[in-house]
Formats: structure tokens, sequence, C-alpha cells
């Protein structure tokens, strides 16, 4: 079986009157009440994996490819997780790994108003190697999503990978803004 991986950043802090930029503080292990959260479950998990004590847990990924429309990555083993220093806070990084061959139908893809909009599972993965899942514009690796070089309302294809490519959420914004 052929495996790919790649890493995958924790959630932030939900923004509140008491936490007005999530951006900057450490990502949360455990809610105000003690429970863990999906940090902290997902941390449990891989490192339960990773001593044997159960088979790594199945993650069902989604894209938000923009408002409303999510995409259906697959589904990963999650295989590790670790809480990384970044520049200003610490931060949660999980290894996800996509296991090729072994799609999860058992759940029903989310309705999609544009099918042919859609971008194959297969050429996420290409693109997504080809970029070393980073964005084509800054490099970054957080909040990645797959973007139609031509958009598809004109005509782009959702299955050439030369017209698929990895931006962060900021650069896909503002490129949605400019010509959606
Ligand atoms: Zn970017």
């Amino acid at each position: 079986m052929k495996e790919e991986c790649f890493i995958y950043e924790g959630h932030n802090e939900n923004k509140t009157a008491v936490c007005k930029y999530p951006e900057l503080v450490d990502q949360p292990e455990f809610t105000k009440t003690g429970k863990p959260t999906e940090n902290g479950k997902f941390k449990l998990a891989a490192l339960a994996y990773k001593s044997n004590q159960q088979s790594p847990e199945r993650v069902r990924v989604y894209e938000k490819i923009k408002d409303g429309i999510w995409s259906y990555n697959g589904v990963f083993h999650l295989e590790d997780a670790w809480i990384e220093q970044a520049e200003h806070r610490k931060v949660f990084k999980f290894t996800l790994t996509a296991v090729i061959g072994e799609e999860d139908d058992s759940q029903p893809v989310p309705t999609h108003p544009n099918p042919g909009r859609m971008i194959p599972t297969s050429v996420k993965r290409e693109v997504w190697k080809r970029d070393n899942g980073q964005c084509a514009q800054c490099g970054s690796t957080a909040n990645l999503h797959f973007d139609h070089i031509i958009p598809w309302s004109k005509g782009g294809s959702s299955t050439d990978i030369q017209n698929i490519q990895l931006l962060c959420a900021a650069h896909n914004l503002s490129k949605s803004d400019g010509i959606m």
C-alpha cells in the first residue's frame, strides 16, 4: 500500500472578548472545564496509537473551498502528535497519513452544487506532492486550500493538475475577491 503523509496544524483558541488574537496564544489542549479539545483528543489518540494501545484514528479530512463549500479529501490515519514552539506560542502538529486504496465511502460526500468543480482526490494528492504541502504564493503550510488557477466557472479544469495549486487561506481569499 502506498502512503503519503502530511503535517496538519491544530486549532486555535476561539476568538472571544478575553482572547482577541487567537493566532497569538498557545493552541488549547483542554477546554475551561478540563475536557480535551479537538487538539487534545487528537493528541491522546495519536499517543495511544504510538504506544500500540489502538489502531490509528481514522480522520476524514474536509477542506473549506470557500464559504459553504467543503471538499472531501479522503480518509487519513492520525499517526503522531506533538507540540511545537512557533514564533510566539505553542501549536499542535499532527501527522496524517493518506491511505491510498482505502477510501472510505461509508459516509456520503457532502452535496455540492457543481460536481464538475470538485477536484478528484488523485489530483489533489499529485498537487500536494508537487507543491510540497505549501502555499504556492508564500510557502505557508497552514490552512491550505486547493485552488483552480483558471476558475472552474471560466472553463478551468478540475482534473488537470496544471490548473490546480495550493494556496493558504489568505491567498485563496485575496484571489477569490479578484476574480470570482
Ligand atoms: Zn499564501
